[in-house]
């Protein structure tokens, strides 16, 4: 069993973001099942997780550097160093996702992961492809629902390179690549599957026996759990939509808002309109 800290790790959601989000803002949630267990931790742009089985630790997304201080807090709060973290991991290359990620990479000493499109993309392979300009609205009105997050000095200086598709390897860590179906740094029960759609480069993370399920922005949590509408290309996502109902998951943990729960979760996700 983990063990379960006594006190419980205090929100950091603007009251915006409590206030305009119609379910709520997402909540910070520690979760166990099954060997596997998930921290839920919303941060400034997006929702960090800290994916653990036994002693080690992958942190997944990591939006800002605001987000860096947070997040070693809660590993300690966990009772973990920040040397027991295995890699920091980019669910997908979009700004609000990556540009602390480096900065946390750096502190804990250890590498950078991210799906095979995403780290080919920084070696000279194909670019990936940017959002359709009319995602600038509904990516807008997702950011009303996170409370208008402002970008502090040190994101400002990265989002540049973070934003254009045809940028170098930005990062100092180590890179390492994730294929389809790999397991995932050692932790057991735990492999990526790579789930194109939302982005040229989203993966997802899936624990079976757990039915947990991390899913970068493939999915978001604004109206009450819903596929991204925000789609570089639809018919790609409609194929991981399939892929992802046939595992048999119980938890989601979304790329925005709070984590959805229940037997045939992903059946009962809404499609929505950008
Ligand atoms: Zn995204």
């Amino acid at each position: 069993m983990f063990p379960v800290p006594t006190s419980p790790f205090p929100s950091s959601q603007p009251l915006a973001a409590r206030l305009i989000a119609p379910v709520g803002a997402a909540e910070v949630r520690l979760l166990s099942r099954a060997g596997a267990t998930v921290l839920a931790l919303p941060n400034r742009y997006s929702v960090t997780y800290l994916v653990m089985s036994g002693d080690a630790v992958v942190v997944v997304d990591v939006g800002s550097h605001a987000d860096v201080p947070r997040i070693l807090d809660a590993l300690r709060w966990l009772g973990r160093q920040p040397s027991q973290v295995r890699a920091v991991v980019v669910s997908h290359y979009h700004f609000d996702h990556v540009m602390g990620i480096d900065a946390l990479a750096q502190r804990c000493g250890c590498p950078v992961a991210m799906s095979r499109p995403a780290f080919d993309s920084l070696h000279d392979g194909p670019a990936l492809r940017t959002p359709p300009g009319k995602a600038v609205w509904p990516f807008l009105l997702g950011w009303a629902r996170q409370g208008f997050p402002v970008l502090p000095a040190a994101d400002w200086r990265v989002v540049r390179r973070y934003l254009d598709p045809k940028a170098k390897n930005p990062f100092q860590s180590d890179l390492v690549p994730l294929d389809d179906g790999q397991s995932f740094f050692g932790l057991p029960g735990w492999k990526v599957r790579l789930t194109p759609g939302h982005s040229d480069c989203s993966m997802a993370l899936v624990h079976r026996r757990a039915g947990f399920l991390v899913t970068g922005d493939t999915v978001r949590n604004y109206l009450g759990g819903e596929w991204n509408p925000l789609r570089v290309d639809p018919v790609q996502m409609e194929g991981t939509i399939a892929l992802l109902r046939g595992l048999p998951i119980r938890t989601v943990f979304p790329g925005h808002g709070p984590v959805l729960d229940g037997e045939n979760v992903l059946e009962r996700l809404k499609t929505v309109r950008a």
